[in-house]
């Protein structure tokens, strides 16, 4: 079956974004991509080898069931991170396929050591410590237990990284509280040195820190929003253009999704008539109109009756009236030539316009995230060049 609408993933405008974010970053540094929420929303099964062709080779997700999605599609030595959230009893799940996780309380340490020793296969381990997020990670005390434990298994444990994640590293409001995280990190870090424990990997920066401060980039960084093409803030794009960055002309992070839809009829309707459900747009001249298969349940905002855009042949094209559940009405009185079949561009470029994810929605960049990834995973995805 034909589906109402597709989401689009620019295999040229990833491979631009990982090189740019490569070269601000550091060849040396190791690149991880970030692809919790169903890769923010671009689709796992079919980014994950998209990113592979762009030279991607490590992931991370938030737990063991986006874990096992990328695990079903990825090629055998990429290698994955679970950041967050699996259950003591899929530990050994991990350990058997060399799937790296977050370690930030000892109940989670106790049983991946008695785990790898069972599988005779090392845990690998990353151990996140709190330095004022206050989200996870291992606290003072518990640090001090987990150090014992892990030296008393060293053979049953990798250690992959050690780390933590900022406190809102996009907003320069968050300077002092990002400064003084980095500085407790580097503390924590010496401590752990002197008690033996020195990892692969040290790791802090999410984009908009890889970005904006230098210093927290250390081995390796976890790269999830900017990847896609997004600046995490207009702040961290501010920083990067004031960087006086050669690059920065040639728009170095490119969107590289579009959902695109189809018009499915069109109609001519007479001044006076009100259009969809109820009476929230009423024609005040002979009015062409043409319906789009999509609708809310598709993950297009009810809050967009009469306000949201697409494109239609390049050229902007409003909604009208109500959206419902499955189909919205557009006005293409100013497309004269617009008819059925045509594509309907919902989030993304045609011609020379471009509806942005952030104006499908309020004004603040930090909804991106969040709208991204409300996008259904039923909607398919298609890799284009
Ligand atoms: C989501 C997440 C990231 C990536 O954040 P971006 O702002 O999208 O780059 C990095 N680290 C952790 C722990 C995360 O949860």
């Amino acid at each position: 079956m034909i589906s109402p609408s597709s989401i689009e993933l620019s295999k040229s405008c990833l491979k631009n974004n990982i090189d740019y974010l490569q070269k601000r970053i550091g060849k040396k540094v190791k690149f991880v991509s970030v692809v919790k929420g169903n890769a923010y929303g671009h689709g796992i099964e079919k980014y994950i080898p998209t990113a592979e062709d762009c030279g991607v080779d490590y992931f991370a997700v938030f737990d063991a069931c986006e874990a096992e999605m990328v695990f079903n599609v990825k090629k055998p030595k990429s290698k994955l991170m679970i950041m967050g959230m699996i259950a003591n009893e899929d530990l050994s799940w991990a350990i058997e396929n060399d799937i790296s996780f977050f370690v930030f309380e000892n109940s989670r340490l106790k049983q991946a050591i008695k785990d790898a020793e069972k599988i005779g296969k090392p845990a690998k381990i990353h151990i996140e410590v709190e330095t004022g997020l206050h989200r996870s990670g291992f606290e003072r005390d518990a640090l001090k237990k987990a150090v014992k434990l892990i030296n008393q298994n060293k053979k049953h444990l990798f250690i992959d990284g050690v780390c933590t994640h900022y406190a809102g590293a996009e907003s320069i409001a968050n300077y002092v509280r990002v400064q003084k995280q980095l500085e407790r990190f580097n503390e924590i870090k010496k401590w752990l040195e002197q008690r033996g424990i020195v990892p692969k990997y040290y790791h802090t920066a999410c984009s908009a820190a890889a970005l904006v401060y230098p210093e927290t980039r250390m081995d390796l960084v976890r790269i999830g929003i900017a990847q896609y093409g997004f600046w995490p803030s207009e702040e961290v794009r501010m920083h990067a253009l004031l960087s006086k960055d050669e690059d920065f002309k040639e728009r170095p992070l490119r969107r590289i999704l579009r959902w695109k839809s189809r018009i499915m009829s069109v109609e001519t309707v007479e001044p006076g008539e009100f259009i969809s459900y109820g009476n929230f747009y009423q024609a005040t001249k002979k009015t062409k109109i043409a319906t789009v298969p999509v609708g809310y349940s598709h993950g297009y905002r009810r809050s967009l009756s009469n306000l949201g855009y697409v494109l239609v042949k390049g050229k902007k094209a409003p909604v009208i009236g109500m959206v419902n559940m499955s189909v919205m009405i557009i006005n293409v009185t100013g497309i004269p030539m617009a008819k059925k079949g045509d594509h309907v561009v919902l989030i993304g470029k045609q011609g020379k316009h471009e509806i942005t994810v952030a104006s499908f929605s309020e004004l603040s960049n930090l909804v991106n995230y969040e709208l991204l990834t409300r996008l259904p995973e039923s909607i398919p995805r298609v890799v284009r060049k």
